[in-house]
């Protein structure tokens, strides 16, 4: 073979990969204005496709917070009879002053004492063009004292369709392409999720104290909750502590203690959303 019948093939095959880089780069198909109700005033759209080219980083970023629970779903009960709700709402609006603080961009799926749906929750993500989603929970468990930490991030997404790569004779085919392109947008969520839940837990389980002796570590998982997997965006389910313990649910009566939990939640995904600023900068020198 020639060198330029190789160099073509080589420009050919390089622009293929460069195009379909790009299409998984698109953050969000699809730019809907979000719902008034749901979106906090401050959040002004931006094109995420071209904020995700164009590396703008975490001050651009969006961040989706999901209060877990809500309305006639009250979660986990307190000891003292207070309802998981009523928990994740507060820390979620500490979460939201913390994230704007640090010139972030937040939403939350709930700023009352509503009923949303998982799924409506985990779509309203994407619609909002959110760069990640944080439901925020309360442990509970079966016996009556102890807490634990946990974090969870979003699972691989069911195969949309068989692993379609266009082989030479029928390419360039525009399904193939598009199949090309979802796998590699759920397999960066799929690492996306993944990092993020990493950062939000070594936030949260980092030097103990401020309360949190006691809170038994158990890590990192991946799982399948609809809130996490209804959705085109990095996703984390957190428990930064457990409502069932006695001692963890009076702790949380405390704004201090509450605050606190916030700030390590806030740590952790501004250090997630930092990281990927980074990697995007050092992709474009
Ligand atoms: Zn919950």
């Amino acid at each position: 073979m020639g060198g330029g019948v190789r160099w073509a093939a080589t420009a050919v095959s390089v622009s293929f990969v460069l195009v379909a880089a790009v299409a998984a780069l698109r953050l969000n198909p699809a730019h809907h204005a979000p719902e008034a109700a749901w979106i906090e005033a401050g959040a002004d759209p931006v094109p995420r496709s071209l904020a995700a080219l164009t590396g703008v980083g975490p001050a651009g970023a969006l961040v989706a917070i999901d209060p877990g629970h809500g309305g006639r779903d009250p979660g986990a009960i307190a000891p003292d009879g207070t309802p998981e709700k009523h928990w994740t709402l507060l820390l979620a609006r500490g979460l939201a002053g913390c994230l704007r603080r640090r010139g972030l961009r937040v939403a939350l799926s709930r700023t009352a004492d509503v009923y949303r749906s998982l799924d409506e929750r985990a779509r309203w993500a994407d619609r909002i063009g959110a760069d990640v989603l944080v439901s925020v929970h309360l442990n509970a468990l079966p016996r009556p004292r102890g807490a634990v930490l946990e974090v969870y991030y979003a699972g691989p997404a069911p195969d949309p369709g068989r692993w379609e790569m266009p082989g030479p004779r029928r390419w360039p085919r525009f399904a193939g392409f598009a199949s090309l392109q979802r796998r590699l947008r759920e397999a960066w969520r799929a690492a996306a999720s993944e990092r993020l839940a990493r950062h939000i837990h070594e936030a949260l389980a980092g030097p103990r104290g401020a309360g949190l002796e006691g809170v038994r570590d158990r890590g990192v998982k991946r799982a399948r909750f609809v809130v996490l997997r209804r959705t085109a965006v990095p996703a984390v389910l957190v428990e930064p502590t457990t409502l069932s313990d006695p001692v963890q649910a009076a702790r949380l009566r405390d704004a201090r203690f509450r605050a606190a939990l916030a700030a390590r939640l806030c740590e952790g995904i501004a250090a997630y959303l930092e990281h990927g600023r980074r990697v995007g900068s050092a992709v474009s020198e």
